[in-house]
């Protein structure tokens, strides 16, 4: 099978392991430079490492829902049923490949990693703009019947993505200009290289007690979950304070669990600024930085990150969490109180 012989190709390559790997990075590059919107690409991207929350996926997370089935056609619903294989999806892709042919190769999907690497590796930018846009509108189109929206006719749906492709070969392909603001307005997401983990922290302070919660969530450079961590610390009353607690907590977790080259995650800008700069901190938080930094630089890589509160909300759910639960520590088994987080976390 086409899917299979590219995936055994690029093991059996003379070249070894490392240059698999290479290859396979080369693909995911490839994946980000699709002329689309990031949504669209994160998406794709999701796809790709089967981490939508798709029917199969919250059942298998153990996330209640009110049905798992598809609600097109009550079959079993994976993110290859919903984005190919649902009779839905087909008329759409149907109507979308009259207007922009691509060979989907359906007969050949394995897994979804095999299939979008295959599908990266063999088309052109015509038809990764036609995968992504349409990926994106069929995920889009099962939320909105989710969400009890009406459901939209396939032909409908279809002409709206068919103008969103013209709309950026028209444009996006031709003009430079445009095409810079597009990708600069997506770089502020991309995953960690292969190999890395991304670590995400936050802090609650529960000022009726004087207490404060650290959160620790730990994830591969896939997204999928490796550890996470509750701590209840007593005489903390400064937000500034606790978050570089809890940053100081989270390099530890980390390195704890041999983990030394990853991206340090938290959404205090001062924090993580005082942590970037070269000179030596003589604040109140000044201390907790110090040490921050030794720790770091005792690993041999930790590239710490700001983003935005609601890029960090399993962090911050795993910091209030203990103000009821206490200390509490998870490895390779995500607590309940975050799992429906962990994807949406990303974006
Ligand atoms: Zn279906």
């Amino acid at each position: 099978m086409r899917s299979q012989a590219f995936v055994e190709n690029q093991s059996r390559t003379k070249r070894g392991l490392s240059s698999h790997i290479t290859d396979e990075e080369k693909l995911w590059k490839k994946l980000w430079s699709i002329k689309a919107p990031g949504k669209m690409k994160i998406t794709l991207w999701r796809f790709a490492h089967d981490c939508l929350p798709s029917g199969t996926q919250l059942r298998q997370r153990n996330i209640p829902v009110a049905s798992d089935a598809c609600l097109f056609c009550n079959r079993e619903e994976s993110s290859e049923h919903t984005l190919m294989f649902c009779p839905y999806a087909a008329e759409v892709w149907r109507a979308v490949k009259s207007a922009f042919p691509l060979h989907l190769r359906r007969k050949d999907f394995s897994t979804t990693k095999s299939w979008v690497l295959d599908f990266l590796a063999r088309s052109c930018e015509r038809e990764l703009v036609t995968m992504a846009v349409t990926v994106w509108h069929l995920w889009e189109a099962r939320n909105g019947v989710r969400n009890e929206e009406k459901r939209r006719h396939p032909n409908s749906l279809a002409e709206q993505i068919k103008v969103y492709i013209e709309l950026i070969l028209l444009h996006l392909l031709k003009n430079p200009t445009v095409q810079r603001r597009e990708s600069s307005s997506t770089s502020h997401w991309s995953p960690p290289p292969t190999g890395t983990a991304v670590v995400n922290s936050d802090a609650a302070l529960f000022s009726s007690s004087s207490r404060m919660g650290v959160g620790v969530v730990i994830r591969d450079h896939t997204g999928s979950f490796l550890a996470a961590c509750s701590k209840l610390l007593d005489e903390v009353t400064s937000p500034e304070i606790a978050e570089a607690l809890a940053i100081r907590s989270a390099i530890s977790l980390a390195r704890d669990e041999g983990l030394n080259d990853f991206i340090l995650v938290s959404d205090c800008l001062s924090v993580i600024q005082r942590i970037q700069s070269p000179v030596r901190d003589r604040s109140m938080v000044g201390v907790v930085v110090e040490d921050i930094k030794i720790l770091a630089a005792s690993l041999s890589s930790v590239t710490f990150r700001h983003v935005s509160r609601h890029c960090n909300n399993s962090a911050h759910a795993m910091a209030r969490r203990a103000e009821l639960s206490g200390s509490c520590f998870f490895h390779g088994v995500a607590p309940k109180c975050i799992r429906d987080k962990l994807c949406i976390d990303y974006i």
